[in-house]
């Protein structure tokens, strides 16, 4: 079966002659890491959005374990999502940044306030949470939003590039602690690069997506140690 299992994906844009996405298929286990590789425009975002619900397909299924979530709204998703430029709310602190998604499920107050020092305390940030994220810098913010996205319990947690946007050690820095987060969290996720490296260090699977198709699946050896 497969946690997480794409069937013939396919998103055509309206006004354009090919489809961005076509007919991908693949299949990873829960608490996989997968990354979607490929070089800018290849379509990794458009399938990140499709899983997310943010886009709907053109033709084909997603399911995740077992439910056909293909028609299911975005908002009724179990999805934990991270954006290159992270999106947070500027004029909120860490604290009520990381508590949005609680709020909007009508979780208890003393539950949301217990979460969110928890989920902070996993990303470092603990001692943060009454600052406003314009004071904070690029790598701070990039973990009110991995916070944000996991506080939730989501079925998966989606990140596109999430990691283009810093410095090259602070990247090196993330890359492991994304990893160890994800590990102790056991959850699926799909994390969107342009860069080999990144997939190489980081996944358990990796999609290698070239102009819309899926050209290679596989393990990290599978793919970069072929005889
Ligand atoms: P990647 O994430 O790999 O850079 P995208 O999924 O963003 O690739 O884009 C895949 C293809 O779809 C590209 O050719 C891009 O120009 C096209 N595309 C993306 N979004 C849209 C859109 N909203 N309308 C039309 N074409 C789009
Ligand atoms: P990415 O960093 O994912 O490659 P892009 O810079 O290609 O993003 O795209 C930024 C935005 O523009 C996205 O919302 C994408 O859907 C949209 N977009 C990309 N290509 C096209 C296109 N050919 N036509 C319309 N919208 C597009």
């Amino acid at each position: 079966a497969g946690y997480l299992s794409i069937s013939a994906l396919t998103k055509k844009y309206k006004n354009t002659p090919v489809a961005a996405v076509d007919r991908v298929s693949l299949k990873v286990d829960e608490g996989d890491f997968l990354a979607l590789l490929g070089p800018s425009g290849c379509g990794k975002t458009t399938t990140l959005r499709m899983i997310a619900g943010l886009i709907e397909p053109t033709s084909g299924s997603i399911h995740v374990q077992g439910k056909d979530i293909t028609k299911t709204p975005v908002h009724k998703r179990s999805i934990g999502m991270v954006f290159q430029n992270y999106a947070l709310f500027p004029h909120l602190d860490v604290k009520s940044n990381v508590a949005y998604g609680l709020k909007m499920r009508h979780v208890p107050k003393t539950e949301i306030a217990l979460r969110v020092q928890n989920v902070l305390d996993l990303v470092r940030l603990g001692h943060l949470a009454d600052r406003r994220v314009t004071a904070l810098s690029g790598g701070q913010q990039q973990r009110v939003a991995l916070a944000r996205a996991i506080v939730v319990n989501p079925q998966l947690f989606l990140m596109d590039e999430p990691l283009s946007n810093l410095d090259a050690k602070l990247r090196d820095a993330m890359r492991t602690e994304i990893r160890s987060i994800q590990r102790k969290m056991g959850i699926t996720s799909v994390f969107v690069t342009h860069d080999q490296d990144e997939a190489l260090t980081m996944a358990d699977k990796i999609a290698v997506m070239s102009e819309g198709v899926l050209e290679q699946f596989g393990t990290p050896s599978d793919i970069f140690e072929r005889p």
